[in-house]
């Protein structure tokens, strides 16, 4: 495997799977960069190195060819905010006869981005015949798309067996990614806790059951914990619950006694009359939950509970948010979640955020500059510390 830092990308052209698989309002902006910025590192090595990059990325999920929405035309301007200096091309068709001409035009110095990859279903599939086309683009295959590293599509595994070994490697993400993760794995300073939020149980139960292995607090919080409340018991009213997973969310419960590992549940929330940002709202005790009423975020009492072990971990993992962080009325609990744990890492705690959308609500709590590290791979990251290969991983290494 080719050793990123320690190669000199001048004259060389390099096909680099990045992750731009960024959220997008409804004028096409990009409403968060984190994944774009995350990538910037390695593209500016191999430019500055004197080399070519063409970029490529899926966004979002379109279901059939190509739709506007869905164009990766929507982010060349942020990009070329962060490249001011350089060409930066975009090519409308990842693998039509125009992309390859632009590709094979392309000078030291300059950026092709290709249209998204998953206008083709080959893509996903992992076709044989699409991956080699894609490789054609570059004589160095890089992966800088932590995001999609637990994917085995075209672009992020299948295409790395037309490159040999010196010619295929981790981008600087990738690799920081893989440091991180290994950091929270290999001997982690102890207290260890996990944070787990967001919206649905299905999502993240076989994640959980892992982590409870590795963890010595796992703090649940977000849409998935009416399930566990629901399961013990609890009247939960309109809050979203996964009626399939009440028996599974049992045996995590009793997973984590044996294991000696604390789970705690949300004591307390804020509840809504609707799902919306204007809401009619109260506090009311978790297990209570008024009919017609819905849990949206967790309450003051949770967020005293919950920062208290934050602040006294020494490590500490978050994927997930608290609430519907979206709406002004449901953030606090996740902020209140954020500011402990920055507070952790003023103290001298390592902190993980596990990407996706704890990583956006922790850029707009401002406080992305006092934890350890923002993943950019939710899923991904979460499998990883389960202890899976990566499919994205294991292309490149093999
Ligand atoms: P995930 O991608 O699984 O991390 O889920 C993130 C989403 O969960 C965010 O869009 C939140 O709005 C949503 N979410 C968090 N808490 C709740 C809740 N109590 N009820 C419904 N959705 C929630």
């Amino acid at each position: 495997m080719l050793q990123f830092k320690n190669t000199n990308f001048k004259g060389k052209k390099v096909v680099m799977r990045v992750d731009f698989n960024v959220p997008l309002d409804e004028n096409f902006e990009v409403t968060d960069d984190t994944r774009i910025v995350g990538a910037i590192p390695t593209i500016t090595k191999i430019l500055h190195d004197g080399g070519s990059v063409v970029l490529m990325s899926h966004l979002g999920r379109p279901k059939d060819g190509p739709e506007d929405r869905f164009s990766l035309k929507h982010i060349t301007r942020v990009l070329q905010q962060y490249f001011p200096n350089n060409n930066l091309y975009f090519a409308s068709d990842c693998i039509s006869k125009e992309a390859f001409l632009m590709s094979s035009n392309l000078e030291p110095g300059e950026i092709l981005l290709l249209e998204n990859l998953r206008f083709y279903k080959e893509e996903e599939k992992g076709d044989v015949a699409f991956a080699e086309e894609l490789s054609k683009h570059g004589e160095i295959y890089i992966n800088d798309a932590f995001g999609t590293a637990h994917r085995e599509h075209a672009s992020t595994a299948t295409i790395a067996r037309f490159f040999d070994t010196d010619h295929k490697g981790f981008g600087l993400l990738m690799a920081a990614e893989v440091e991180n993760a290994q950091k929270l794995l290999n001997h982690p300073d102890h207290p260890v806790t996990a944070i787990v939020g967001g919206a649905k149980v299905s999502d993240k139960i076989l994640l959980l059951e892992q982590l409870i292995d590795n963890m010595d607090n796992i703090l649940i919080g977000g849409g998935m914990a009416y399930t566990f409340i629901k399961a013990l018991g609890g009247k939960v009213g309109n809050s979203l619950v996964q009626e399939d997973y009440l028996n599974l969310a049992l045996k995590i419960i009793d997973k984590a006694k044996d294991c000696n590992t604390s789970l705690y549940l949300p004591i307390d929330n804020i509840v809504a009359d609707r799902f919306a940002a204007d809401a009619n709202t109260q506090e009311v005790d978790c297990y209570n939950i008024p009919d017609g009423w819905m849990g949206l975020d967790i309450g003051p009492q949770t967020v005293n509970k919950y920062s208290k072990i934050i602040k006294s971990s020494k490590t500490i993992l978050w994927n997930g948010p608290m609430g519907v962080f979206e709406y002004e009325k449901f953030a606090w609990g996740t902020f209140a979640v954020a500011e402990a744990l920055a507070e952790a890492t003023d103290n001298g705690a390592f902190s993980l955020i596990g990407g996706g959308d704890s990583a956006s609500a922790i850029n707009k709590s401002g406080l992305e500059d006092r934890v350890s590290f923002v993943s950019t791979g939710g899923g991904a990251m979460l499998e990883f510390l389960e202890g899976k290969v990566l499919p994205g991983i294991r292309a490149i290494e093999e």
